[in-house]
């Protein structure tokens, strides 16, 4: 069972659709723990003083956390030392502030003057006392619940940026929107969609710098065009727009660097489709080039050979691009995977620094991208100066060096049969943030090794032709057969995990690893303390020797963590925080069983760690995952058969291979008899649309509604029967 256990696991897929939701968002909810300590310094008034030349002298103030990574660099290295490998077994509980929400939480707080800004599920804004957790203000751009059809992966938000008096926010549906720093009124708000009917969604952080907000978009999975746009800070009027991939051949470039890469686009009619290339997570800006790095995404279908059958590297898919930060102008690219056919995206977190390479100082970009191969770039023009592979990785044998390209394994292609690829579309390292200490040239990867078996569409293999179908994923690839093909080829697949590793960039060796029991844990902070923190699936807080990998420190958070902690420190005192809940790229796994979220519920909190904090977290019963009696199966095999396609196509990417799910979108073999007896009315009347589960009407039919249904009570019943032998 296990190395079933381990296959499931290995074909997660960052996604996620919405199906039925049991237990119906809450509203937010102010549920602090008393107090423990008051009468912090919050004066709003400070907040109005942010700004470049505060960001970049970020060191000269290591109490706060004045940006997404804590600086313009993005190294998540804090010089603070209060904690350190000395005090940390003292580290308790400060305070602790209830999400109300069992959705996933991905936030980096940004820490200013006494007070913390932070976003939550559904895209909504809290500020807080850093100190004592009371809430100051909180501000819901009310994101219609049916947008979360059209998120891959939960209705996240991974952080808000304030500059200038304002806090910057973007909405799960498309929004960029400024709100006053001191009451969270909004000041402006503006759609960057440039089509509100397409499958877009924004679930990144903006990133402020000369007086410009910059956001980008994801939807690849479902089918849109990637580009970012800059936005005048003060008044949300648009600057500048950047496109990643050509769009309809017909009609003229947007701008140069478009006729540029339509040239490596060869047949096929990708723009219907979209084409790809989202910058859905990581744009860092530089100051020492006043440049912006956007990392982009997949190709938009995954399969090459049906998007550009011609053939062709597909710019800018899975590249880094520097762009002129005041006028958007390209100035270099660097394509990490060229002709991208495994959702290879490049979006992973930038890292800027100064390092000596091969005796030469140079100010270098570092990114550990899906592919499994981690670059160091030179800023001043994208040389690539390192391409070491960092988890295993079958996909290509190397990176030549002097072309820059990756060498495939032919082995490997999937165009004609499933093959078991290493990394799957999780990646090697995903959305989870590294960390960097530039005094040892040590990086901190939340690393994972989960393979994904590739095999081409049904439909296109018999006839050579892809439909598009708008609303449902279009990977090109044969998603409803999955399950059958990964029971068909279990043997073949690479084992999977987790791995937290401190990495040497420059020579490829891993300093230290630990595994992890599930491979989908929290991004990671590293300290002048001589530490590194993260979270985990199985609900852990720890803190890590950073020159060993040492358990220094644990906490048990009850819940599965996917949030990057984050430092501060406030009258003498430092804090640790962290945002609990996961989601997200856990969804299409039935690994789910080690996970605290499975166990006890996904329970969103705001934890604050100081030392000698004595508050206490009150633990939670553990959840009845026994499988109910299931309503009586009439349908004919032929009709569960289908029902799994349809399932697969449909419902997985939420609701899980193999009908099992974690905490975090409703495992449908413990549905209710109401909910047996609602199953159309959910699924084709959208009942539960607020709480993100909308009508499936325009993809299903009422027969396939049946269908599906008959194969989840078939699945639910086999289980059943398996939980009850002895
Ligand atoms: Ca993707």
């Amino acid at each position: 069972m296990s190395r079933i256990l381990a296959i499931v696991l290995a074909v997660a897929i960052a996604v996620g659709l919405y199906i039925i939701s049991q237990s119906p968002e809450q509203a937010p909810a102010s549920q602090e723990s008393p107090a423990t300590s008051t009468g912090a310094n919050t004066s709003v008034d400070g907040i109005g003083l942010i700004d470049e030349a505060r960001i970049n002298n970020a060191d000269s103030e290591p109490g706060n956390w004045l940006a997404h990574g804590r600086t313009y660099e993005e190294q998540r290295f804090s010089p603070l030392t209060q904690v350190n490998q000395e005090t940390v077994a003292r580290l308790g509980l400060a305070w602790y502030k209830d999400m109300g929400t069992n959705r996933a939480l991905e936030s980096t707080p940004i820490v200013v003057d006494g007070i913390m800004f932070f976003s939550s599920a559904w895209s909504r804004v809290y500020a807080v006392d850093a100190v004592s957790g009371e809430e100051l203000w909180n501000y819901d751009p009310e994101v219609p619940g049916a947008w979360a059809r059209k998120a891959c992966c939960d209705v996240v938000n991974r952080g808000v940026a304030v500059y200038k008096g304002k806090v910057y926010v973007a909405s799960l549906d498309g929004r960029l929107i400024a709100l006053e720093a001191a009451t969270g009124k909004e000041v402006w708000q503006v759609n960057t969609l440039i089509d509100r009917e397409r499958p877009y969604t924004i679930t990144a952080a903006p990133r402020i710098a000369n007086g410009k907000v910059f956001i980008g978009n994801g939807g690849a999975e479902f089918g849109v065009r990637g580009y970012v746009t800059a936005y005048d800070a003060e008044s949300g009027k648009q600057v500048w727009r950047f496109y990643t991939v050509p769009g309809d051949p017909s009609q003229p470039f947007e701008h140069p660097e478009m006729e540029q890469a339509a040239k490596t686009w060869k047949g096929g009619e990708w723009w219907k489709i979209g084409g790809g290339g989202t910058v859905w997570n990581s744009i860092v800006y530089d100051p020492d080039f006043n440049q912006v790095y956007l990392g982009v995404g997949n190709g938009s279908p995954w399969t090459r050979v049906i998007r550009s059958p011609g053939g062709g590297d597909n710019l800018f898919l899975s590249s880094i691009i520097a762009l002129d930060a005041d006028t958007g102008v390209m100035k270099w690219y660097y394509q990490t995977t060229p002709g991208d056919n495994w959702d290879y995206t490049a979006v992973q977190d930038m890292t800027l620094a100064d390092m000596t390479v091969d005796g030469v100082e140079r100010k270098v970009l570092l990114q550990a991208p899906k592919n499994g191969f981690f670059y160091v770039l030179d800023r001043s023009d994208g040389k690539l100066l390192r391409a070491h592979k960092y988890v295993a990785a079958n996909w290509a044998t190397h990176v030549d060096m002097e072309t820059g390209r990756p060498v495939e394994d032919p082995a490997l292609e999937y165009v004609d049969s499933p093959k078991f690829v290493l990394p799957g579309p999780i990646g090697g390292h995903n959305w989870q943030a590294m960390a960097f200490d530039e005094s040892t040239g040590i990086v901190y990867i939340p690393a994972q090794e989960a393979p994904f078996i590739y095999g081409m569409n049904k439909e296109w293999q018999k006839t050579g032709l892809y439909k598009h179908v708008p609303g449902a994923w279009n990977l090109g690839l044969d998603l409803g057969g999955i399950g059958q093909t990964l029971l068909a080829n279990i043997d073949d697949s690479p084992p999977a995990g987790g791995i937290l590793k401190a990495f040497n960039p420059l020579t490829g060796e891993d300093i230290w690893s630990v595994k992890h029991a599930h491979y989908w844990n929290g991004g990671v902070l590293a300290t002048a303390g001589g530490l590194v923190f993260q979270g985990d699936a199985l609900g852990n807080v720890s803190a890590y020797n950073s020159a060993t990998g040492d358990v220094l420190w644990q906490f048990n958070a009850y819940s599965s963590i996917l949030a990057p902690p984050i430092t501060y420190q406030i009258d003498g005192v430092q804090y640790l925080s962290i945002l609990t809940g996961s989601g997200g790229g856990e969804l299409f796994t039935g690994y789910v069983d080690v996970m605290a979220s499975t166990k006890y519920g996904n329970y969103g909190k705001m934890l604050v760690f100081k030392l000698d904090g004595n508050t206490a977290l009150p633990e939670p019963s553990l959840l009845d995952r026994s499988i109910p009696e299931q309503p009586v199966l009439t349908a004919s095999a032929e009709d569960i058969t289908r029902g799994e396609i349809i399932y697969n196509e449909t419902c997985a990417v939420c609701h899980g291979l193999f009908v099992n799910s974690s905490a975090t979108i409703p495992d449908l073999r413990l549905m209710s008899e109401g909910s047996h007896a609602a199953f159309k009315e959910i699924v084709l009347g959208g009942i539960k649309s607020s709480g993100g589960m909308a009508s499936f009407a325009d993809l299903l039919a009422e027969p396939d509604v049946d269908r599906v249904h008959a194969y989840i009570v078939s699945v639910a019943n086999a289980d059943r029967a398996a939980a009850q032998q002895p």
